[in-house]
């Protein structure tokens, strides 16, 4: 049920101590990392024309409305993966965003690829702290100033600075993220003047939401993405607010702000989150078309029967699936797979093909090498015995091995995987087929 928050006493008596200054109001709709889940999710709630839907009556009468985006709105299902991110893409045009902002997933197929959704997009995207070499940014601007209810919101984009970690050389070419706190300090400086309220809108790690907090007095509101939990309270600190939602559509935000114009900074607040349940309301049926179309373009090569599962599979649990499926498939001694890449749970019974590109929509590869056992990771060795001096195979994703070092990854450095025993995908896809039934 959706409930709405409410702040703050205190706030009261900032409002009568100016009275002189106007207030006036403004609604952020918001929603992040909608991750090409064109159809509603294994839990039923979710699917574009349903995200729309809610958008729409949110929206519908509201003169103080904006609608933000923060980032992912590709990569998740067969369709995005086979086209690339251009069927999310030309839905998204759909929704009526005000403005978005990329994030790391929009560069899965290169940042060329990152191009072309950007131009395929109808709305505006900023994201002020991603720049090539010569200092140009990707997205041409890095904010965009929106006017609505008399209001100049000045929204500014963000891109975490683990960005590095989250893609390849390969895929980000050139580009690379400058410090996001401290870009978004200096346009919001710089900005002060030409609005009203400044909004970042963000791509960013919990701590770096943190940070806003903590370190940008600046930025009063901040809508974010990147982590798809969502939150269940906003996080505050000195009257400065961060928001962010379930990804995968499951939910859309609602932030109600009575903003002071004199002092730029929002004096009291309302946050909710609305559930995306299908059993509650209509598609919006030009979308609803368009999923269809899309998904009738993927549906003859992964709505085919695959395996029997005897009970539903968490995350943890499908991670376990997944490090087994390539231990089996390669005869590793030892498979890691890390969990930010297991994308999706698994539902109990009919196991489509479609299942598979859910958990696992990456074009990952499975990469194999030999390792004395004492140059095994602690992560990968876990509880097993091992023998120091005896070799072991181990077997990993080529994300995994071009990122080691990260948080969530191996904690090593300079480990060669020679062996390429071909696409993870392809691999699983295989595995269930001969398990038939998944216990
Ligand atoms: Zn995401």
């Amino acid at each position: 049920m959706s409930r709405w928050t409410r702040c703050c006493a205190a706030l009261l008596l900032l409002v009568s101590a100016h009275l002189s200054a106007e207030v006036r109001s403004l609604t952020i709709l918001h929603t992040n990392d909608l991750h090409a889940r064109l159809s509603p999710l294994v839990d039923h709630h979710g699917g574009f024309a349903y995200v729309a839907a809610v958008i729409r009556r949110e929206r519908a009468g509201c003169t103080d409305c904006i609608l933000l985006n923060a980032g992912d709105i590709v990569q998740g299902s067969p369709v995005s993966t086979i086209f690339h991110g251009v069927p999310s893409y030309e839905i998204s045009n759909l929704f009526g965003f005000d403005v978005s902002t990329l994030g790391n997933h929009e560069f899965d197929w290169g940042w060329q690829q990152t191009r072309k959704l950007l131009e395929i997009a109808k709305f505006p995207t900023v994201t002020a702290n991603i720049v090539d070499d010569s200092g140009h940014l990707i997205t041409g601007e890095p904010y965009r100033i929106v006017r609505v209810n008399r209001l100049r919101v000045a929204v500014i984009g963000i891109m975490t600075g683990d960005f590095h970690f989250l893609t390849t050389p390969k895929l980000r070419g050139q580009w690379h993220t400058l410090p996001p706190v401290e870009t978004a300090r200096k346009y919001a400086a710089e900005l002060k003047a030409k609005s009203d309220l400044i909004v970042v809108l963000a791509h960013i790690t919990p701590t770096e939401e943190r940070e806003f907090l903590s370190s940008a007095p600046e930025v009063p509101v901040v809508v974010s993405g990147h982590i798809h939990t969502g939150m269940q309270e906003p996080l505050t600190h000195d009257g400065r607010i961060v928001v962010r939602v379930k990804g995968y559509g499951e939910e859309v935000g609602r932030l109600e702000l009575q903003v002071d114009t004199d002092k730029k900074v929002p004096v009291s607040w309302k946050w909710k989150r609305i559930p995306v349940d299908p059993a509650t309301i209509e598609p919006a049926p030009d979308v609803a078309r368009e999923v269809k179309h899309w998904e009738a373009e993927v549906s003859a090569r992964v709505d085919k029967p695959l395996a029997i599962s005897k009970h539903a599979f968490t995350r943890p649990e499908v991670r376990k699936l997944i490090e087994q499926a390539m231990r089996d498939e390669t005869g590793a001694d030892f498979a890691f797979m890390n969990y930010g890449g297991v994308r999706d749970v698994l539902p109990e019974g009919q196991l489509l093909v479609r299942n598979i590109w859910d958990i696992m929509p990456f074009d990952n590869r499975v990469l194999v090498g030999t390792f004395k056992g004492s140059q095994l990771p602690p992560v990968v060795v876990g509880d097993r015995k091992i023998d120091p001096d005896r070799e072991y195979t181990l077997a990993v994703s080529d994300f995994t091995a071009a990122n080691q070092s990260a948080r969530e990854e191996l904690g090593t450095t300079g480990l060669e995987f020679p062996r390429d025993a071909g696409v993870m995908r392809d691999m699983l896809i295989g595995w269930f087929r001969k398990k038939k039934v998944i216990e």
